[in-house]
Order: C-alpha cells, then sequence, then structure tokens
C-alpha cells in the first residue's frame, strides 16, 4: 500500500510558500499504517495536473490531493480530475445550498464565480468542508490488471480546512476501505564512536532490508541515528517491537550508544555530571568555542559546566591557562602534552572535577586530499579529572566540513566514556 500527495499551486513551485500539507499528510498517513512514496508538487497549469494526477492514480494506492479547490480560474483540481477521468462535471445541489447557506449567515450574496465548488466530475463523491467553503472530492478509481481501485482525496489548500477535513472524513474513509486501521511508529537511538559501515557490521542483520520493525542508518556530523520504524495492529504493538529493537542495538553497539530521539552528547553528559555533583571546564584551541556553545545550549548546563576558554595562541595557552612555556617550546602545538597541560590548566583555573581540552586542529580546507594516508591531519583531545589526566589522537581524514563538529563531539566522548568506566568499576 502506497501513498500519494500531490500539492498543488504555483504559490508552492515559485518558492513563495513553503508546501507544509505534504510533510504534516505524510506523517498523519505513516500513524496511520499508511507509507508515502511519492511527494508531487505542480503548479496552477491544467495539462501538467492532469499528468501528474494520472501519474500518481497508476502508481499509488491512495492519491491525496491538497490545493486548486477555489472558486478562482486558477483553481484547476476540479477541472483536472474531470478531464483524467473523462467524465464531465456535474453539479451537486445539496453542495450548492450548502455553499449559499454559508454566504447568507454572513449576509452576503454568493458570487456567481462561487457555482463552480458545487461541480463535481460525474462518480465522485462531495467531501463536506466543515471550516470554509470548497468541498472536497471522494473517488474510487478503478484500474487495470486486476489492481484495487485507487483512493482519491482531494482537499482544501488552506492547512486548518484540510486537518479537519483529513481527521473527520478522509483518514475514517481509507481505513474503513483498507480496512484494519494499521499503526506505525518509530523510535530513534544515537550513537557515536563507529563509522557507518561498521555500525552497519556491527548491526548485523538488524539492518536488514523487509525486517519488521526496519532499522535504517543516518550519519548526521559522525552522530550515527538508528531510526527504528515498527508497524502493528495498534500502538502497543509496534511499542513492543521497538522495545525488543532497541534492546538488541544497546546489546550490539554496546558503549556507542548514548542516547535517544533529540539527545546530544552535551545533554548526556550535563545529566550525568549534574546527577553526581560534578563539574566540567573546558579549553579549547581549534575549535575556536564550539566545544562550550555546545554545552551552553543545554537547558540547566549551569549546574554542571563552570566555563571554557578560548586559547588558540601560545600567549593565551601560557596566560590563560598556565602552560609551561617550556612544554610549549619542547613540544608541537598539536600534542599529547600540550592538550594534557591546557585540560590541567583549565581545571586548575576552573577548580573544576573536570576539564577537556582541544588542540590546534587543520582549519577547513576543502580541496584538502580526503583520507591520503600520509596526509591525515590530527588533532589531540585531553581529559584531566580527580584520577588523573588522559589524552588521544584524532585522526581527521572524512570530510573537512564537518571536523571541528567531530572533534567536539569525540571530546565530550572522552569524558562520557569515562564517567561510564567510573559507573562500571
Ligand atoms: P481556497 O478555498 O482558499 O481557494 P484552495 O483549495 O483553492 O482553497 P489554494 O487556493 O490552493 O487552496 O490555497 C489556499 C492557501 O492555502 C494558500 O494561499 C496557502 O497559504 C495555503 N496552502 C495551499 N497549499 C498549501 C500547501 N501545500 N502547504 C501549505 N499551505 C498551503
Amino acid at each position: 500500500m502506497t501513498a500519494e500527495i500531490i500539492s498543488i499551486g504555483s504559490e508552492l513551485t515559485t518558492g513563495a510558500k513553503l508546501d507544509t500539507n505534504s510533510q504534516w499528510l505524510s506523517r498523519e498517513l505513516a500513524a496511520a499504517g499508511i507509507s508515502v512514496g511519492f511527494h508531487t508538487t505542480v503548479a496552477d497549469d491544467l495539462d501538467t495536473n492532469v499528468d501528474a494526477i494520472a501519474t500518481a492514480v497508476n502508481r499509488a494506492d491512495v492519491v491525496l490531493i491538497t490545493g486548486g479547490l477555489g472558486p478562482t480560474r486558477d483553481d484547476l483540481t476540479r477541472e483536472a480530475i474531470a478531464k483524467m477521468l473523462n467524465a464531465p462535471l456535474e453539479l451537486h445541489e445539496p453542495s450548492l445550498e450548502f455553499i449559499r447557506s454559508l454566504f447568507a449567515r454572513f449576509k452576503r450574496e454568493m458570487p456567481q464565480r462561487n457555482q463552480v465548488q458545487a461541480m463535481f466530475p460525474r462518480g465522485t463523491e462531495p467531501i463536506p468542508n466543515l471550516r470554509g467553503t470548497a468541498p472536497g472530492i471522494w473517488a474510487e478509481i478503478p484500474r487495470d490488471n486486476g489492481r484495487s481501485d485507487c483512493l482519491l482525496a482531494a482537499m482544501p489548500g488552506v492547512p486548518s480546512e484540510m486537518y479537519e477535513m483529513f481527521f473527520s472524513q478522509v483518514r475514517p474513509n481509507l481505513q474503513e476501505r483498507i480496512g484494519g486501521a494499521r499503526f506505525i511508529r518509530s523510535a530513534r537511538v544515537n550513537c557515536f564512536g563507529p563509522g557507518e559501515s561498521q555500525a552497519e557490521q556491527w548491526l548485523g542483520d538488524l539492518t536488514a532490508r523487509g525486517r519488521d520493525p526496519e532499522i535504517g542508518i543516518t550519519v548526521s556530523k559522525a552522530t550515527i541515528t538508528l531510526r527504528i520504524t515498527a508497524h502493528g495492529r495498534s500502538g502497543e504493538e509496534c511499542e513492543l517491537k521497538i522495545q525488543d529493537s532497541k534492546s538488541l542495538i544497546y546489546e550490539r553497539m554496546g558503549t556507542a550508544v548514548f542516547g535517544e530521539e533529540d539527545d546530544e552528547l552535551q545533554h548526556i553528559l550535563i545529566k550525568i555530571l549534574t546527577e553526581r555533583g560534578q563539574t566540567l571546564a573546558t579549553a579549547e584551541s581549534g575549535t575556536g568555542g564550539l566545544l562550550a556553545h555546545n554545552l551552553t545550549e543545554v537547558a540547566g548546563f549551569e549546574s554542571a559546566y563552570l566555563g571554557g576558554i578560548i586559547a588558540p595562541t601560545s600567549r593565551a595557552k601560557t596566560e590563560l591557562l598556565d602552560v609551561d612555556a617550556d612544554c610549549l617550546r619542547t613540544h608541537d602545538t598539536v600534542s599529547a602534552e600540550v592538550a594534557e597541560a591546557m585540560a590541567e590548566g583549565c581545571r586548575n583555573h576552573f577548580g573544576s572535577d573536570f576539564a577537556l581540552a582541544v588542540t590546534e586542529c587543520p582549519p577547513y580546507d576543502p580541496d584538502r586530499k580526503k583520507d591520503g594516508d600520509n596526509d591525515v591531519p590530527t588533532a589531540h583531545i585531553a581529559l584531566a579529572g580527580p584520577d588523573g589526566t588522559v589524552s588521544r589522537k584524532l585522526n581527521l581524514g572524512g570530510d573537512p566540513g564537518i571536523v571541528k563538529a567531530r572533534i567536539a563531539k569525540a571530546t565530550m566522548n572522552l569524558l562520557r566514556l569515562s564517567l561510564m568506566d567510573a559507573l562500571n568499576d
């Protein structure tokens, strides 16, 4: 069962208006167990509309159209459906009466032009509009090769009118025809550490196509998100399936899993530190404050994050972080020694339980060779805490556009993993 959504209106194809109806309908159809295979947006042109509707009826079992039901000349949806069905437009008296009564209620005479809103292609049915003048159109269109009828509903473009019509009439109609409501629920599990193909390997058969629930992998700035989509006859059935899949994901991805839904590493870090009554400070060179920016985005960060220092120069490192001048003379600015000295200096400066530090990192260079063996730039990150100081070298091959985001995340992850280790000890 595949659905297609067609949004009609030149204001959409020109970019003057954003097509939010398709997004809304896709979510509602998914929640009703109908997956959407196509979004189509067309301008106010009769032949284009006829083509688009004919294509949709041929390839989708459910076609939902919004827009173009108004009384003006550029509102072409009813004409396009009639032409596609090769059926004449006929007047539906009860709809005309209803539209007249609406105008009468506002003490206005109905303009002749509005009569067109009571015209329907022969063989289709009006869908009453409880919020405006334009009724919708319902059609069940026979198809060849023994395929089931295509269920088509045309609704007004005005979002509030469309929502009401969808909930009160279109959705119940669809569920009645399709038989037995199906439900879809989805959930996200977020991981950091492995690359996409490594994650796929760990997950094994969990990502197989056609599995129920389906588990898809997406990557955004080095965060891997596993999206679980479950189908079932009730919301509870879907939730149970999701819980089973989550357990398997946690088992296979181990400590790489850091959160769910909209969680970012910074949310988790602030949460753990707050629960433990511990504090953190940061010292950054190459990330230029990104770490501080991420941490200060979390509501209530003040209970755990004491502040940060940006120290991209030797002078800043010595004056603000008290890094020994000898250390800077004898070691590369991108080295474990400098990262560790920055973290320790920062911890002393703020008097925090932990401090995270980042050395210089390569500036953004879109032309940089990707992953050349001898050419992979590096950064060092360090964590200073009550049990001493540790550092890691990061190899920064891959997309240069996300280098800083990756370093900031790897730095927060260093502390997250160390706190988890402490928890397990
Ligand atoms: P009306 O009875 O108001 O003429 P209609 O069915 O003819 O309704 P349109 O004229 O196409 O609908 O659009 C009316 C308004 O609804 C547009 O100005 C726009 O603001 C909004 N609209 C239309 N389509 C969409 C869409 N796909 N997403 C978001 N808003 C939309």
